[in-house]
């Protein structure tokens, strides 16, 4: 049988990016962004076997964008598409798995808009832009928020009366699921421990950064809540601050929820503190220059996640390895050294030379002999959201 191709698409507010996933092969075939959309700069960006093509589309909406792309990855595809496989950022209680999208789970996802404004109407685009183009196409959700649906209650719960979480939903649902649970697994096959019986901590850092507790392959805590806002500091979102800030802002500055709004999510975090830039390869040359704006936001990021995964060790019986992954934690070795260092109490030193060391691959070890193990493992959430489309297709 020749192999299945999923399209999995991940849609934001005004991008879309997709990559084509043929079964068994972890090169994509075609991958790119749609981005800006609905303004005049609009544009569909496809990669195809190492070449970029950039296709205006002025104006262009998800389905337009979608309406260009769908054809043009059936091609790459060799004429078969077997599903749609969808990032959807927001499952509130209603999804503990990924699931086969019919009418009834595109009803929920539009129940979930309001725990999720920024992220699952962008989703629904999708969906439907697909559903009207090919209705006849499988089509498969998988949620951010799924894999944490096995925290505990003392995790999910905030100290807050009982009737908003019970009328309102108001509890801690994580984010970054699919790339905690891809490297969980890949961490427990890289070291020949069964995963149902092993106890990791996880560091997904990127854009958006969280930690995450997994025991016997289930999430157990997570530094996301009931946002992508809350735990660490991030490239531009805050993480963590006093709850009383917002009311002092207003009371003090007489900013509106909106202001407070942009404030936490888009002018904080990496590019807050330095005043330089939210991207860590900008700010790891600036500090190497001497930037204090740089230098001090990489010390605040590193000492908040090195607080994160001790705070997340209390939700381990023991520890088989710290993972790191993401664009930083991938790519970081200043970033792992300054973090790992705060987490002597915990065990954990590195081999600096390993951890200089650059390496593709499934994951590798970077500890220091006597230390628990730390290692680099590459996410894949695309492959994980095809492998569960693939899954569902039967
Ligand atoms: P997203 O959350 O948007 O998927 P990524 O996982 O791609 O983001 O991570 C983006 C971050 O990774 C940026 O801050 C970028 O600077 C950082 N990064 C990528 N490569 C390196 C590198 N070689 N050294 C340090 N940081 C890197």
């Amino acid at each position: 049988m020749s192999p299945r191709n999923i399209l999995v698409i991940n849609c934001g507010s005004s991008s879309i990016k997709f990559a084509l996933v043929a079964e068994g092969c972890s090169r994509f075939a075609l991958s790119g962004i749609a981005e800006r959309l609905g303004s005049p700069e609009a544009v569909l960006r496809v990669r195809e076997y190492g070449s970029e093509e950039c296709l205006p589309m002025p104006r262009a909406s998800h389905a337009q964008a979608l309406a260009r792309l769908l054809p043009l990855a059936r091609l790459a595809a060799g004429g078969e598409l077997h599903g749609v496989g969808h990032r959807v950022v927001h499952g509130g209680e209603h999804f503990t798995r990924a699931c086969r999208i019919d009418a009834q789970v595109v009803g929920t996802i539009r129940a979930t808009i309001g725990l999720a404004p920024l992220h699952n109407p962008g989703a629904l685009a999708g969906i439907e832009a697909v559903l009207e183009l090919f209705p006849a196409l499988p089509q498969v959700a998988v949620f951010d928020t799924a894999f944490h649906q096995t925290l505990p209650e003392h995790a999910y719960r905030y100290a807050l009366p009982d009737a908003l979480y019970r009328e309102h939903g108001i509890r801690r649902y994580g984010f970054h699921g699919t790339s905690h649970r891809c490297v969980s697994q890949r961490a427990a096959a890289l070291c020949e421990l069964p995963i149902e019986d092993s106890c990791w901590l996880s560091a997904h850092l990127g854009n958006g950064s969280s930690t995450c507790a997994i025991r016997d392959g289930r999430s157990r805590d997570t530094s996301m809540g009931l946002t992508p806002l809350e735990g660490l500091a991030m490239g531009t979102r805050s993480g963590d601050v006093d709850p009383n800030l917002h009311l002092h802002l207003a009371r003090t500055l007489d900013w509106s929820m909106e202001r407070i709004e942009r404030l936490l999510n888009h002018e904080s975090g990496l590019l807050g503190l330095s005043g330089l830039s939210n991207d860590m390869r900008t700010l790891e040359q600036a500090r190497a220059e001497g930037h204090p704006g740089a230098t001090l936001a990489i010390e605040v990021f590193c000492y908040r996640l090195a607080k994160s995964l001790a705070a997340m060790s209390c939700a381990l019986p023991r520890i088989d390895g710290l993972i790191f992954t993401g664009g930083i934690g991938e790519n970081s070795p200043l970033v792992r050294s300054l973090t790992v260092a705060h987490l002597r109490v915990l065990g954990f030193a590195l081999d600096e030379q390993a951890n200089e060391s650059r390496g593709k691959g499934l994951g590798r070890a970077i500890q220091a002999a006597g230390s628990p193990r730390v290692l680099v493992v590459p996410t894949a959430e695309e492959e994980m959201i095809a492998l569960d489309t693939l899954a569902l297709l039967g």
